[in-house]
């Protein structure tokens, strides 16, 4: 079995910071990444708030570029589906599609996945109407109406997006206030999204694919229907932690337990990015948390030859 000093585990910008420090440390360094180099990152198409770039940056581009960082100090990258871990042997052991590897150290980056509404036909829908990433598919809905659901800013960046695509878009919020930052809210007016408040979605409507949603006013309990070709679901995201569920501890909410130094309950496994507790989930705090948790980990190494 081979074996590294550090095995990060997801190639997202948290995983592939800590991949570029622990390998420029002089580390043997792993990152197992299951698709493709930026983790949820890569479906945006334009950041606009990672330092550097005054222009914004391609998500897709910007993996790119962090795996080649990594890569150019010496971290490896493999490609495969993690199909398990024993986080509390030593070494720690990693199962993956591509076979076992060992690790003195693990850096959890796994990030986290939409969250489903979990109604009758959703799963049936998928890619029939039914959509998670507005990057991604929302070419598909090109000069149709589709409904984007949620408040935060995913749903409203979503919602803007696809106003330039669609004829007609609508947010449909289960409150009266957005979640999401200020600065969308005068962008929503001008691109003419309409916002349905207060409202939830029960039912979907079809025929061989989504034709419409069934809402309710959260309020007064009124039922009404939207037509609409498509719904993205844009209601937050879960955290991917069920590999690791069991040997680790996670919050109520299931992110991986662990502060500023992305210590988790387990000496010599970190987690960084989306999938820990933390205030602010966003590529720069990822990045961050990947520096971190190289320091801690490299420490962690000293300590434990
Ligand atoms: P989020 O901020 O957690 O927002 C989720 C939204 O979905 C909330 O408005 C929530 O309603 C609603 N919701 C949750 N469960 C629901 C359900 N079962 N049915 C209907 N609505 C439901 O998630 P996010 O928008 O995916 O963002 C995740 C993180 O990434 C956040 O920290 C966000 O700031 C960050 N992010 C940042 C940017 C950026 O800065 N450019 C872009 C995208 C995401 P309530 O408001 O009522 O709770």
């Amino acid at each position: 079995m081979k074996s590294y000093d550090v095995i990060v585990v997801g190639g997202g910008p948290g995983g592939y910071t800590a991949a570029l420090y622990t390998a420029r440390s002089g580390l043997s360094t792993l990152v197992l990444e299951k698709l493709s180099a930026g983790g949820q990152m890569a479906t945006t198409s334009t950041i606009d708030n990672y330092p550097g770039f005054p222009d914004g940056v391609d998500g897709f581009d910007l993996g790119q570029q962090m795996e080649q960082q990594a890569q150019k100090y010496g971290a490896e990258t493999i490609y495969g589906e993690v199909t398990g871990m024993d986080l509390h042997t030593e070494p720690k052991i990693i199962h993956s599609s591509e076979g076992d590897f060992a690790g003195r150290t693990v850096i959890l980056a796994t990030g986290a996945y939409p969250r489903e509404l979990g109604i009758s036909g959703e799963q049936e829908l998928r890619g029939k109407g039914v959509a998670y990433c507005a990057t991604c598919d929302g070419m598909m809905f090109r000069g149709k109406t589709v409904v984007v659901n949620g408040g935060g800013n995913t749903a409203v960046e979503d919602a803007l997006y696809l106003s330039r695509l669609c004829a007609k878009v609508y947010l449909v919020h289960r409150r009266d206030q957005l979640r999401a930052s200020a600065v969308y809210r005068k962008a929503l007016d001008e691109q003419g999204v309409e916002i349905v408040w207060n409202s939830r979605v029960t039912a979907l409507r079809k025929e061989n694919r989504l034709t419409g949603v069934e809402l309710e006013n959260v309020k007064t309990g009124e039922k009404r229907e939207l037509a609409s070709d498509g719904i993205f679901v844009a209601i937050g995201r879960v955290p991917d932690t069920a590999m690791a569920a069991g040997q680790l501890e996670l919050d109520q909410a299931g992110y991986i337990v662990a502060d500023e130094t992305c210590r988790t309950s387990v000496p010599g496994v970190f987690a960084v990015g989306d999938v820990r507790t933390k205030a602010v989930r966003q590529v720069v705090t990822a990045a961050a948390d990947g520096a971190n948790a190289a320091h801690f980990a490299e420490e962690y190494l000293m300590d434990h030859v």
